[in-house]
Parts: structure tokens; sequence; C-alpha cells
């Protein structure tokens, strides 16, 4: 077999359109599967009732920064999870799985980071079979991706939301909070 080249290697397959998720069972705390998803190809279920407020699953990969993740934006699809800023994990090299979770406007997860780590909560019951879904609210310079989630509060778009400034006249406006998200 040739040897691949870098690109080939870090950036091409990762996210190539065949990727089938693989559950890393030392990420997960409760008996996960994955199967079609009516939102999107893959997503993640519960195989077993969670209650609220547990952790289900690590989200985890390569931690890369800004350039690097900017660089792997080629692929046709990103399994990116952003930190801060500057930070991101990467969950098509080495991710546990979560990273097939797809997006809904009424999650039933959320995402806890404490240093650099990501886990995923339950936000209330999720019943066995449940699919499970966090919401994206992908931040920074990207464009506006349509949701087809369908639920009953849909935003229409997985970005986060603008927000509402709320400030007096001639104050300066507020810094945007830490970024959540891939
Ligand atoms: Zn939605």
């Amino acid at each position: 077999m040739p040897e691949l080249t870098a690109f080939v290697r870090e950036v091409v397959l990762p996210g190539g359109p065949d990727v089938v998720p693989r559950l890393d069972r030392s990420a997960c705390r409760f008996k996960l599967r994955h199967g079609r998803s009516r939102i999107d190809r893959w997503g993640l279920f519960a195989a077993e009732s969670i209650p609220a407020r547990r952790r289900v699953i690590d989200y985890t990969g390569e931690k890369v920064g800004r350039k690097e993740a900017a660089r792997r934006s080629l692929r046709p699809r990103l399994f990116f999870y952003r930190v801060s800023k500057l930070r991101s994990i990467d969950g098509a090299v080495g991710g546990s799985g979560a990273e097939f979770i797809n997006h809904s406007c009424e999650p039933n997860l959320v995402a806890r980071v404490r240093k650099g780590r990501v886990t995923l909560v339950s936000l209330r019951p999720i019943g066995r079979g449940e699919e499970l879904f966090l919401d994206y609210q992908i931040a920074g310079d990207v464009p506006m991706l349509a949701c087809r989630c369908r639920a009953p509060s849909c935003r229409g778009y997985m970005n986060r939301p603008p927000r509402v400034e709320m400030r007096p006249r001639g104050a300066p406006p507020r810094r945007p909070s830490a970024p959540y998200l891939r």
C-alpha cells in the first residue's frame, strides 16, 4: 500500500462520506448504540433509560488549534467541538462516537466543559430508544447552517442565536461569553 500523504491521512480520510460511528465504550456511562437517524444519516440512541442530570458520554478526539481546525475544515463532514476561541476537539480522530450526536433545538443533552474536557450530561430523563440530541450553538465566524430538527421550538438554524443587547445608551457592548461548540 503506498504511503499516504499527511494531507490525505489527516484531512481527507477522517471526514469522508463513508464514516460509520464507532462507540468507545470506555467513554460511555450508559448503554448507547448508533443507528439511522430521521434527522441526518447516523445518530446516537439510548439503549437503556437514562435519568436526568447524569453523565452520558464524553466528547473525545484530537485536540487541535485554530490553524489546524481551519486546515481540516476542507472536509465534507466536520466533527469539531470548540472548547475555546483557540482550541477544538476533532471527534473525527479518536472520537468516542459522541461526534455523531445530532443537533436539535430541543436537546436532551447539554455539554459541560472543564479544563478542556467535554462531557455530555442528560437534561431530563431519556427513555430507552430515544435519540440523543445536543444544541450545537455553533459559534464563531461561520455561515448560518439550516436546522431540520422539526422540534416545535426550532429556531431554524444550528448556530448560536444572536444575543439581545440590553444595555443603557452609551454603555460599551458586553463582551461575548466563551464560545461553546464545534
Ligand atoms: Zn431546530
